[in-house]
């Protein structure tokens, strides 16, 4: 390949779906990666329907399912006395939205993206950082650590929430929550994962913490998620969220969330950053998807998802941009893309962060809002109608396109979703 039609820069979810969608609208797609090889960090990841839909629609959501695990019910308890607060129904809610929940291990949702890339003929290339970019007459250009520099028509960065190709756009800094993840996973032959039910996705919310678990790989094994508010870092201590931390952040909680805690990696964490929502995402040829336009605080589960619908609707737009001797009127589907995307993502990310307030309140608030999701019926999609319904391709289209099926089953009571990490 001489000049590619695009460049991507980044092989995490984002700058593989996106290459995948743009080679399917028979774009020649180069992908830049720094690290020496393709792959992904942590342990499960949560694909709402509004993401499943679109592994459908590329003809990868077979093999995802078959990588995968479908829950059954989605169960938020409180933390302190573990008693369930509200549940989502899985297979009603698959039946609303036309596509299941699913829950994958990290590095086979990769995995299963970077093999479709390799069939679709997109050029990968390791050992590739970008430290540059700039727009051209007609394109853009990047320049690496090497020296070396890459043309195409399009480049796309998605270069997660450090993002070099951002500081075109505004001058900000990643938003520290003060929160960390630790993640683990445990095996099937421990007796934990025999005493938990696998087809469920259960959020524990407790005051400054929560902690998360769901099956993977056929319940080969039980993914764990613990996040906390660290002490250290509201004090502006550099050594933060250590492990120390994390065992005093839970002290309060059940008995089956304080067993859970030895099965965490203790030697990496993640501590939880965002960034404010930017409302613009393209700079000439130059456009920014996944976490480096939009990272998220990760508590409706969206930040992948996110990432896998940016690379979705600029390939639905390049289509309806592209003259019939295959020449892509890039200024317009970049424009339709940034009409659309920068909406959605700015009501996820500032979502995300009352979602996350309302998870860890204590005292009195927690009370209240135990009180609030023990009254709501489990058949109630207010709260996720918008964000579980068919991805936007333009900014009217959201609320004609859902139409929600009428509800049937009025024998079950219970509350809202319990999502995230
Ligand atoms: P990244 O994954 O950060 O990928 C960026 C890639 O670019 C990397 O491979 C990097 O090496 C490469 N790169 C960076 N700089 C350069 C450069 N200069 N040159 C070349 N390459 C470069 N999301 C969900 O949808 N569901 C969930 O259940 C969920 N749970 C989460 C739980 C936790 C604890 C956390 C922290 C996040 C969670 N997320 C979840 C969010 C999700 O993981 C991210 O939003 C998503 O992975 C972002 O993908 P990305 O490709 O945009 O960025």
């Amino acid at each position: 390949m001489s000049h590619p039609d695009v460049l991507v820069v980044g092989g995490g979810i984002g700058g593989l779906g996106v290459a995948f969608s743009l080679t399917r609208q028979g774009q020649t797609v180069r992908l830049l990666e720094s690290a020496p090889a393709f792959g992904e960090v942590g342990a499960g990841i949560q694909l709402a329907p509004n993401c499943t839909r679109i592994l459908d629609d590329y003809g990868l959501l077979d093999e995802a399912k078959s990588l995968g695990v479908v829950p059954d019910a989605m169960v938020m308890r409180d933390a302190v006395d573990g008693s369930e607060l509200t549940r989502l129904d899985l297979r009603h809610l698959e039946e609303r939205y036309g596509c299941p929940y699913l829950v994958i291990h990290r590095s086979d949702l990769h995995g299963l993206l970077l093999r479709a890339c390799e069939r679709a003929g997109v050029e990968l290339i390791n050992d590739a950082t970008v430290t540059s970019y700039e727009n051209t007459d007609g394109g853009a250009r990047v320049t690496l650590a090497s020296g070396e520099t890459y043309e195409a028509g399009l480049v796309i960065a998605a270069d997660g929430l450090h993002s070099a190709a951002r500081k075109l756009l505004v001058d900000d800094r990643p938003v520290s929550s003060a929160y960390v993840a630790y993640r683990g996973t445990v095996p099937a032959e421990q007796p934990r994962v025999r005493s938990v039910d696998l087809s469920e996705v259960v959020v524990y919310v407790g005051p400054r913490c929560h902690f998360v678990h769901y099956g993977l790989r056929g319940g080969e094994m039980l993914n764990q998620v613990a996040v906390f508010e660290s002490p250290k870092a509201l004090a502006g201590q550099d050594d933060w969220g250590t492990p120390d931390e994390l065992d005093a952040a839970f002290a309060g909680t059940c008995d089956f969330v304080r067993d859970g805690l030895p099965f965490m990696w203790r030697d990496k964490w993640w501590r939880m950053f965002d960034r404010d929502p930017v409302m613009t995402w393209v700079h000439g040829r130059i456009a920014l998807l996944g976490d480096s336009a939009h990272p998220p605080l990760q508590y409706i589960a969206q930040g992948a998802i996110m990432a896998i619908e940016d690379g979705w609707v600029l390939g639905e737009h390049v289509a309806r941009n592209r003259a019939e001797d295959g020449t892509v009127d890039w200024t317009a589907a970049l424009a339709a893309y940034e009409a659309v995307r920068p909406e959605h993502c700015r009501r996820v990310l500032t979502t995300s962060r009352k979602w996350g307030e309302l998870w860890h309140l204590d005292g009195l608030a927690r009370e209240q809002r135990n009180a609030l999701l023990r009254a709501r019926d489990t058949y109630d999609y207010s709260f996720t109608d918008w964000l579980y319904g068919p991805t936007a391709l333009t900014p009217d289209q959201e609320p004609e396109m859902f139409t929600p099926i009428p509800l049937d089953s009025a024998d079950v009571g219970e509350p809202v979703p319990a999502r995230g990490t």
